[in-house]
């Protein structure tokens, strides 16, 4: 990237109200068959365009063609029953009703390819496609065959190491896997966890990120957030390993967040997707507030290695408020090139 400060968001964007029901996850479709296919690609385009009329540097398809970021993925695969369901705690924070993995896991054909061609061929900016992440994956299942978290996260970054290879073949720049259960199950992470994302990146070419949040702006997560005191200091736990890790860009949480931000010298030396828009509230960053976050991490990451980002998917919120927060985003960072151009 030349552009000083390229800008980019988290991942999902909300959809059109004619496409599924507005500010809620797993928004049934509203639309079936081919017009569903069709609904898919206008609401893509729209996305689009509206990421370039913000001015962001990064584009994404704004994940307008998946119903969630994990549970659409493993619907593509073979070995998990959707229809044997079992209660588990999920990030051990609240319970949901999973599928069960019942056999070997593969992908009988590509997930995301067709779409990130299509994403191709509407922009010539910098792509990124999001993935779920290996232990997020598993943490989103009742495993009824592997009966290990780790052997079956090492199978399920194999098969993201053949779709990341394919959306490279298809031209996309950067390749996001989001790893919330980075933030919760520390010991897994640096035993294994870790090592199952380099599996996933292995022998890409493209810049690859590692996205770590405190989920979205729902009621779970935001209930949760009140418990974890007044310093949030799960990113040390996990910064260590992933400095010393193959991944080129960590994105990360850092407005509104309780997370120190000089726990950022820990990761010294990778490229930083800085969350300066927080998802988890309608108000409106000022371009200024954005500036101040970004500002604060440049005492800790170097300018040329600074991307400025949201906390997370704003798919839940509306799409007025969503236009806002990028049109602030974009502002905030234009702040802080002018200042380092001076
Ligand atoms: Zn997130």
């Amino acid at each position: 990237m030349n552009t000083l400060l390229p800008t980019s968001t988290a991942g999902s964007l909300p959809k059109p109200s004619w496409l599924a029901e507005p500010e809620k996850l797993w928004s049934p479709w509203k639309l079936k068959n081919n017009e569903l296919l069709d609904g898919k690609k206008d609401a893509l385009r729209v996305s689009l365009q509206e990421q370039k009329n913000a001015g962001i540097d990064i584009v994404s398809d704004g994940e307008q063609t998946r119903q969630h970021f994990v549970t659409t993925f493993i619907e593509h695969l073979e070995g998990v029953d959707f229809k044997k369901r079992e209660t588990v705690k999920i990030r051990d924070r609240y319970n949901a009703s999973v599928p069960t993995v019942v056999g070997p896991v593969s992908r009988p054909q590509p997930v995301f390819i067709e779409d990130a061609k299509f994403l191709r061929s509407q922009t010539d900016q910098p792509i990124k496609w999001a993935l779920p992440g290996p232990m997020t994956m598993v943490d989103t299942l009742y495993d009824d065959h592997y009966k290990s978290r780790k052997d079956l996260a090492w199978e399920f970054a194999k098969i993201l190491n053949q779709e990341a290879k394919e959306l490279e073949a298809a031209g996309v720049d950067i390749i996001q896997f989001d790893e919330p259960a980075f933030n919760v199950f520390f010991d897994e992470v640096n035993e294994w966890g870790i090592a199952c994302l380099e599996k996933a990146i292995e022998g890409l070419n493209c810049e690859t990120v590692v996205h770590i949040c405190y989920g979205y702006g729902i009621k779970a997560n935001t209930e949760w957030k009140e418990t974890l005191g007044s310093e949030w200091r799960q990113y040390e736990e996990v910064f260590p390993k992933l400095q010393q890790s193959n991944i080129d860009i960590i994105s990360l949480e850092c407005h509104n967040s309780r997370v120190p931000i000089e726990l950022l010298e820990l990761v010294r030396g990778k490229k930083i997707m800085v969350g300066a828009i927080d998802v988890a509230s309608n108000r409106i960053e000022t371009p200024e507030e954005v500036a101040a976050t970004l500002r604060h991490a440049l005492n800790y990451v170097d300018a040329d290695k600074l991307y400025p980002c949201t906390n997370c998917g704003m798919a839940p919120l509306s799409r007025e408020v969503a236009r806002e927060k990028l049109n602030a985003l974009q502002a905030g960072a234009e702040i802080i090139r002018l200042e380092l151009n001076k």
